[in-house]
């Protein structure tokens, strides 16, 4: 397998996790397209019972294209070990199933990942596990929250759709001495902008879906971390059965060749347009990390390479008047998901949000012109002029 440590994030990203001679002499890793892999004889049956040979035997165990892609997001992660699954949400409800037991108490913040919440508050109490909802960057709530039977803290950093940003050197200075599990989903992060686990977090998730396949062709979900904690989440993995299949895996691998390339060209296109927004008449808002006018600005600076490309904007007007400004656009396209080539809007109230009253959309800080643009790698000015010639 190839891969150094200290080769830069676009090296790694190309080569790492990857064989270098693969018996084909194929220079990409193959898709090995099996559910079983049978045994040439009755001795290899023998030595795989007695643990004494390392090879695949069932896809829902493993398969090669998937080692190769958990190997390579290791490598950009800077972690010892990585498990891929079919999306991000079955690999955070496997990591906490994996990880938790009856009796445990775990603290959550409140903008965390609308379906991870729910999972939190309406699943885990199912099995008498308790969880506390904390404001994010309320680092006093959070403290206060802290039970004898605290196991574990779940956060994200940045936040959907608000973009808050977590003081990682705060947050571990409250949690880990007190040997409680800090567990971020770094989606919104990537490790090309941002690298937890250096701060002292113990299990980073990210949802591959987003910037680490990048091409909105895919579902896939990842749990990063020292072996001693991501190995009962693998074999945890082994009984929920959400394991990512070879075709996924293979297009993973080819979408995060380009990972540093298209973070790159990301974090510039999401500081372009979110500053262009900010100057724009018709928008009274802009929630973007790398804006002097983001309430978390300077942690996010001292924490964060770039911002990436996640841009939340506000206009004056109703759900019809952002709903007409929508159907206007010509480039960017209405859909959710973020971190892909292509540009996509999202107007919260009415897709994430359509379920709840206006009353209880308001109460969870969704306001009727709040949009959320995940910028794409576009000409940043193209995707500025769609939204001016669509506001106009
Ligand atoms: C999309 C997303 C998830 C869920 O991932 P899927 O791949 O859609 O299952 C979890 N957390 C964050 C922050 C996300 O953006």
């Amino acid at each position: 397998m190839k891969g150094d440590k200290d080769w830069g994030i676009s090296t790694k990203a190309v080569h790492a996790g990857e064989i270098r001679y693969n018996e084909y002499g194929s220079v990409t890793t193959p898709i090995v397209q099996t559910s079983t892999f049978i045994f040439k004889n009755i001795d290899e049956i023998k030595k795989l019972a007695v643990g004494a040979v390392e090879r695949f035997e069932y896809g829902r165990y493993g398969h090669p294209t998937q080692i190769a892609a958990e190997h390579k997001l290791a490598f950009l992660e800077g972690a010892e070990d990585a498990v891929l699954f079919s999306s991000g949400m079955s690999a955070i409800t496997t990591t906490l199933f994996g990880l938790l037991k009856s009796g445990d108490h775990i603290i959550i913040t409140d903008d965390a990942y609308r379906r991870t919440l729910e999972f939190c508050k309406a699943c885990l109490v199912k099995f008498d596990i308790e969880c506390t909802v904390v404001k994010m960057c309320d680092y006093e709530a959070m403290e206060k929250a802290i039970k004898p039977n605290t196991r574990l803290f779940f956060s994200e950093s940045p936040t959907n759709p608000y973009l808050n940003i977590m003081d990682l050197e705060r947050l571990i200075g409250i949690f880990k001495d007190k040997g409680i599990l800090v567990v971020s989903d770094s989606t919104f992060a990537t490790p090309y902008n941002q690298k937890p686990l250096e701060y002292g977090v113990d299990i980073v998730i990210h949802s591959a879906t987003k910037y680490l396949a990048g091409h909105n062709d895919l579902l896939s979900g990842v749990v990063l971390g020292s072996k001693k904690l991501v190995e009962p989440v693998r074999e945890f993995l082994k009984i929920t059965g959400g394991v990512i299949d070879p075709n996924s895996a293979y297009l993973l691998i080819r979408g995060l060749k380009t990972f540093g390339l298209r973070m790159e060209r990301l974090n510039e296109n999401g500081q372009i347009v979110a500053e262009g927004l900010e100057r724009h008449p018709k928008i009274s808002r802009v929630y973007y990390p790398g804006l002097p006018s983001h309430p978390h600005h300077d942690v996010a600076k001292a924490q964060m390479k770039g911002f990436g490309a996640v841009v939340t904007f506000e206009v004056e007007g109703d759900c019809e008047y952002v709903l007409n400004f929508l159907s206007r656009l010509k480039i960017i396209n209405i859909g959710p998901s973020l971190g892909g080539v292509e540009s996509l809007i999202t107007h919260p109230a009415t897709i994430s949000y359509y379920d709840k009253t206006r009353k209880e959309r308001l109460a969870l800080g969704i306001k009727d012109g709040l949009i959320r643009l995940a910028v794409g790698v576009e000409n940043a000015e193209d995707i500025i002029a769609d939204i001016e010639q669509a506001l106009a």
